[in-house]
C-alpha cells in the first residue's frame, strides 16, 4: 500500500477536521523555528512514523503523526534554547545544567526508559493515550539517528561519553536539509518501495566513534 492510499483511507471522513487543526499547528510551529534545527527534525519524525506505519499497514493518522513529531523534539529538551526546551525553560535550564546537551536524552537508554515508563503511564492514563507510544518512541529514535548522522554524534552508550557518528552532513548545512527533504519526499511518493530501499541501506553505514568533538548541536 502507498502512502496517499493509507492518507486517503484515514484522512477520507471524519478525521479531515482534525488535520486541519493539525496542519494549522505544524505551519504556525514551523514558522516559529525556521531558523533552528527542528525545522529537520520534525519531517524526519514524521517520516518515521509514516514509514512504521506502511510497514506494519496500519492508517496514517493526524494524532500519531503528530506525537511522532512531538517525539522528534522531545531529545531536544536538555537545551534550554531548542524549539522544546525555549517553551519548557523551567525543565530544559535545570537539565542542561545537570547533564549537558546530547548527553543522556540522546542515548539509548533514554529510548529504554522511555519505552519502559511511556506505555506504564498510558495504560494508568487511558487506552487512547496508549497509542501514542509508538509513535512518540519512534519519533524520539529518528532524532537520535538524525543527530548521529552529524560529525558532532551521540553518546549512544551513555554513561560512556563516547560519541558515534556516521557522518553524513553538517547540521544546519544544504546538505541535511537536501537528506531530510529528499527522504520525506520519497516516503510520501514511493511508499513501499522507499521502505526496502532503506531496510537494504542503513545496515550498510558505518558507526564511527567521535574522535574531536565538534560545536554542539541541536
Ligand atoms: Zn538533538
Amino acid at each position: 500500500m502507498t502512502f496517499p492510499q493509507l492518507l486517503s483511507n484515514s484522512w477520507g471522513n471524519k478525521k479531515i477536521k482534525l488535520s486541519k487543526i493539525f496542519v494549522d499547528y505544524l505551519l504556525k510551529l514551523c514558522k516559529q523555528i525556521a531558523h533552528m534545527q527542528a525545522r529537520n527534525h520534525i519531517p524526519f519524525a514524521m517520516s518515521w512514523w509514516w514509514l512504521y506505519c506502511l510497514g506494519t499497514d496500519q492508517p496514517i493518522e493526524a494524532v500519531g503523526t503528530m506525537a511522532a513529531a512531538m517525539g522528534g523534539l522531545l531529545p531536544d529538551i536538555d537545551h534550554p534554547k531548542s524549539a522544546l526546551g525555549r517553551r519548557i525553560p523551567f525543565i530544559s535550564i535545570p537539565l542542561s545544567y545537570l547533564v549537558g546537551h546530547r548527553g543522556v536524552t540522546h542515548s539509548l537508554m533514554a529510548v529504554v526508559v522511555m519505552l519502559i515508563l511511556l506505555p506504564l503511564a498510558a495504560f494508568t492514563m487511558d487506552t487512547r493515550i496508549a497509542l501514542l507510544v509508538a509513535p512518540v518512541c519512534l519519533g524520539y529514535l529518528s532524532h537520535i539517528a538524525g543527530d548521529a548522522m552529524t560529525p558532532s554524534g551521540v553518546p549512544l552508550l551513555w554513561p560512556n561519553r563516547k560519541r558515534y557518528t556516521v557522518n553524513l552532513f553538517k547540521t544546519t548545512s544544504l546538505m541535511e536539509s537536501v537528506f531530510v527533504g529528499v527522504f520525506t519526499i520519497s516516503v510520501v511518493i514511493l511508499g513501499d518501495i522507499a521502505l526496502a530501499v532503506l531496510e537494504s541501506t542503513v545496515a550498510k553505514l558505518p558507526l564511527l566513534p567521535v574522535s574531536d568533538h565538534h560545536r554542539e548541536y541541536y
